[in-house]
């Protein structure tokens, strides 16, 4: 068969792996990008590949916060107070799914996708020819830490459920004494902790570049500044590429994956589930004592990472803010994180913060991504991970290439159906 020509619409961890596995199976790939390479949620997150965490976001707990947040402006969840009626829709749809029933059959699929999540990591970085090059750490160990017993329950009841529902978290409870000998960068507001073996983490920034470098150094084209107005495509025709300027380029599939604009352009392919901007924040600071793993603060919904020397800092991200992706950064949830961590850290300066950031995290009303193909022959779709496309990425980048090139498909693909 000749080669494909595939279009990948946007720069992202999804759509970089997804453009990284087309090629490795003979396909000439195109990257279109309106900005740049992980301009959109790929860069200021906070570059976890934690199995452990890395479950369905719509559960009834996260209800309860959501409905705290319309009463409290410092909440880690934040809904506008004059929602539109897409937010309302999206919100009640996501509401309906916050069941403890419709949790566990989600969880189902992330602990078949979880399965695969880290090798998909090391199947890019250890590859022989266009390896990525570029470092993936090993959490040693990756850490939880509370305020009191009662606050750690709530994480240890959510690692119970997974592990009776055939998932494995490994984990040990530590005291006092034991979380600030494992982390001096914590302060007295720390009073008890839990150890998760086997999790992992990146620097997303540099991983996401390099990532791009290998698909261009695999022949790969990466065109950024050019924003796709929209993909036209009728049954025995090829897809065609339209942009707000300039002229429109055909190939024998599109991959639409445009993070949280996602709907934008897929919605005219049938594609009718939501996908809805979560955004998250972030910064960096330089602690006294750098912390070389991964901290996690539950209760205070905030994620800590290394970003690789000690020089590199300590990126500090959270909020789940349901608005606009274009809107602009609010400085009132940095002001919110920063309240939230300076409870648990001890010799971080916040005032000296640097490299304040805004992402739009694509969730989806269900929690589960949406991978696969559309109702118009030659468009596919690869997007929605909402919390947890970094982790999840190169496996879609894997799943969605052998879906377009060898039709194969699966369990976690069938799950993943974005005509669901
Ligand atoms: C604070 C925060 C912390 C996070 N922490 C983690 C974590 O620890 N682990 C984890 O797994 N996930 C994490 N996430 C989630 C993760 O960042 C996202 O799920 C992931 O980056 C989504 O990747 P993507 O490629 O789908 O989208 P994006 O990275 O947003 O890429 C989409 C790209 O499409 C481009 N684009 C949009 N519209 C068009 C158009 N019309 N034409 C051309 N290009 C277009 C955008 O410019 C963008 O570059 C976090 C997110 C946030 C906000």
């Amino acid at each position: 068969m000749a080669e494909q020509r595939i279009v990948v619409v946007g720069a992202g961890i999804v759509g970089l792996s997804t453009a990284w596995h087309l090629q490795r199976g003979g396909a000439e790939v195109t990257v279109v990008e309106r900005r740049d390479v992980a301009a959109g949620s790929s860069w200021g997150n906070a570059g976890w590949l934690a199995p452990a965490l890395t479950l369905p976001l719509p559960e009834p707990a996260i209800l309860a916060t959501g409905i705290r947040a319309l009463l409290s402006p410092k909440s880690p969840v934040y809904v506008p107070p004059r929602a539109d009626p897409r937010l309302l829709g999206f919100l009640a749809g996501f509401a309906r799914h916050c069941t403890d029933r419709r949790w566990r059959r989600a969880l189902q699929v992330f602990i078949a996708a979880n399965a695969h999540a880290l090798d998909a990591y090391d199947e890019l970085t250890e590859a022989t020819g266009e390896a990525v090059d570029e470092r993936i750490s090993r959490a040693t160990p990756f850490l939880a830490a509370f305020a009191n017993e009662t606050d750690r329950e709530a994480l240890l009841e959510e690692f119970r459920r997974v592990n009776e529902d055939g998932g494995r978290t490994d984990y040990s409870l530590l005291d006092d004494a034991a979380v600030h000998e494992l982390e001096p960068a914590l302060g007295p507001g720390a009073r008890c902790g839990i150890s998760i073996e086997g999790q992992r983490f990146i620097n997303p920034g540099r991983f996401v570049h390099a990532l791009a470098d290998a698909v261009k150094a695999a022949g790969g084209e990466i065109v950024t500044g050019r924003e796709v107005a929209e993909i036209e495509g009728r049954d025995g025709t090829r897809p065609r590429v339209r942009f707000t300027d300039g002229d429109p380029i055909e190939a024998d599939a599109v991959v639409v994956a445009n993070g949280a604009w996602l709907g934008r352009l897929a919605r005219r392919h049938g594609v009718r589930r939501l996908v809805q901007a979560g955004r998250g924040y972030s910064f960096t600071v330089q602690p006294d004592s750098p912390p070389r793993n991964p901290i996690y603060l539950p209760t205070q919904r905030v994620a800590c990472t290394p970003l690789g020397g000690s020089s590199d800092g300590l990126r500090v991200a959270g909020m789940m803010e349901f608005r606009d992706p274009d809107d602009r950064l609010d400085p009132r949830r940095i002001d919110a994180i920063v309240e939230a961590a300076g409870q648990m850290f001890t010799g971080v300066d916040f005032a000296a913060r640097r490299d304040e950031w805004v992402g739009s995290r694509p969730c989806t009303t269900d929690g589960l991504p949406l991978v696969g193909r559309t109702r118009t022959q030659g468009v596919y779709v690869a997007g929605g991970h909402g919390m947890w496309g970094i982790a999840l990425g190169p496996l879609t980048g894997r799943l969605l290439a052998g879906q377009i090139l060898r039709g194969e498909t699966g369990d976690v693909l069938r799950s993943f159906d974005p005509l669901r």
